[in-house]
């Protein structure tokens, strides 16, 4: 068995070695996963149902314990810490509704009764990315756990330490052993065997592109159910006659939350020319304002980079051309930090302006027209997120119909609500998490006739 050493993003030292499973373990455990469903599946509706309210309970109670895990395992800011772990307990509540309410259909037939029914699938891998340990694993486990399927969930080698404790929690809550497993380890090794393993029945991928599509070939092996949700790089389009002032004050943590690691991250600007220099000022004030500090501050709105390897990948985006427009701060000492970064792109050629970075760099771009900024935004293979501002309410219904994209907020850049729909367009993933369709994902729907002239 091989270990990691988890690093603290904020100060790069050392924070725990953490044992990363092999092939024979990780078959075995889903072996168990797969010998749990059998009785899982069995559990009634309402007892089901208490388990994940008191699964809901358990994070409660320990909110801070996870939060400040994620500060030291993450750099990810103490308030959005809190958030996650807040949200890992509301998606386990909203799904907690669902097991007494996974209603099938009668459908009219002559002769006899039709009926759907919606199964659990069986045993669901659930794989996550290392931008948000949390929530992402949150939005796999709970409505598949509610829907009567066993987990196995294997973390991001870098940021595994919150997935282990809410493994814990689970036990603690009652949920049955077997029922929900989390697997530290390689995604070449467990999360590659989640692929091959025939008694894994879905896969929800969240993560790169370029491994999704890998995850989707091998999938392909055995009719595996997939969801993914992959890259973005999604526009924040404002138009002249906006709020300037509340789309500039908006735009640094739209793009530089979380490190600008983030798949939502509105890390292209368009903007009406108009406004351009209007809203550029802005910005800059808004930019230069933008706490980037210790994680565990309270006050702190960016933390660092989840790693060395991160930081050098995002630095590869500045070469000595990169026309700077202005940047924010960043501390100086040890850890993985990048200032906030604003850069004009010349053409939509440019790297930054056309590849995901995953960090804290926005490429500005003006526009001329309604027409303009549509084709603007949908000149990229990804569709995930996106934010319109405009007070012609007539334009925001308009353009919001236009962009290709899965989740858009006008005169807003929130895009995540754990009861309405997330994903992407194009190459940014296949399939819905959250809301109430997520649950079709978990189940398949089984048609049966009853033949009443007998
Ligand atoms: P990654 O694709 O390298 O890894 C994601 C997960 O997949 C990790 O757990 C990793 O161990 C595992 N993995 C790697 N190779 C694998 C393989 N061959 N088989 C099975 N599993 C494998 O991505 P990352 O570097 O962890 O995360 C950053 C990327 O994730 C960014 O590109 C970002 O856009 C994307 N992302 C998308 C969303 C979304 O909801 N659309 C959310 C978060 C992150």
């Amino acid at each position: 068995m091989s270990t990691y050493t988890v690093i603290n993003p904020a100060t790069a030292s050392p924070v725990k070695d953490i044992s990363m499973a092999d092939l024979t373990q990780t078959d075995a455990v889903i072996a168990k996963a797969h010998k749990a469903f059998e009785t899982w599946r069995k559990v009634s509706p309402g007892d089901r149902a208490k388990l994940l309210r008191s699964f809901a309970r358990i994070v409660d109670e320990h909110i801070e314990e996870l939060a400040l895990l994620e500060v030291l395992n993450s750099g990810h800011t103490i308030g959005n810490a809190r958030w996650e772990a807040g949200n890992v307990r509301d998606v386990l509540n909203y799904y907690s509704a669902a097991p007494e309410r996974l209603f099938g259909r009668q459908i009219p037939v002559p002769n006899g009764i039709d009926i759907t029914f919606k199964e659990p699938l069986g045993v669901i891998g659930v794989i996550v990315p290392w931008n948000f340990p949390m929530p992402i694993a949150g939005w796999g486990f709970a409505p598949a756990l509610a829907a009567g399927n066993t987990v196995v969930l294997k973390p991001a080698e870098l940021t595994p330490m919150t997935a282990i404790r809410l493994g814990e929690l689970a036990k603690d809550a009652g949920i049955p052993d077997g029922v929900f497993n989390v697997i530290p380890g390689k995604g070449s090794i467990v999360g590659d065997r989640f692929v091959t393993n025939p008694l894994v029945r879905k896969i929800v991928f969240t993560g790169s592109t370029q491994v999704g599509k890998s995850i989707m070939k091998g999938c392909a092996d055995q009719v595996k159910r997939v969801t993914l949700e992959l890259g973005g790089k999604s526009a924040n389009i404002i138009f002249a006659d906006a709020d300037i002032e509340k789309a500039a004050a908006g735009a640094p943590g739209a793009v530089f939350d979380n490190a600008g690691q983030d798949c939502c991250a509105r890390s292209r600007i368009l903007i009406q020319k108009s406004a351009y220099d209007k809203f550029m000022e802005l910005f800059e004030v808004a930019v230069k304002k933008f706490r980037v500090e210790s994680p565990d501050l309270d006050t702190a709105e960016m933390g660092p980079l989840i790693s060395k390897g991160q930081l050098d990948r995002v630095q590869e985006y500045m070469p000595d051309q990169s026309k700077i427009a202005f940047t924010g701060s960043k501390p100086t000492g040890d850890g993985f930090w990048f200032a906030p970064t604003v850069l004009m792109a010349d053409s939509t050629n440019d790297r930054a302006y056309r590849e995901e970075i995953f960090g804290p760099i926005v490429s500005v771009m003006a526009f001329d027209d309604e027409e303009d900024a549509i084709k603007l935004a949908n000149d990229s293979e990804y569709g995930l997120s996106g934010s319109i501002w405009s007070r012609d309410i007539g334009r925001a219904v308009r353009v919001s119909r236009a962009v290709e994209a899965g989740n858009l907020s006008v005169n807003s850049n929130s895009s995540v609500r754990y009861w309405t729909p997330f994903g992407g367009y194009k190459q940014s993933g296949l399939g819905r998490e959250l809301g109430p369709d997520a649950l079709d994902a978990f189940t398949e729907t089984k048609n049966v006739f009853f033949d009443t002239q007998n």
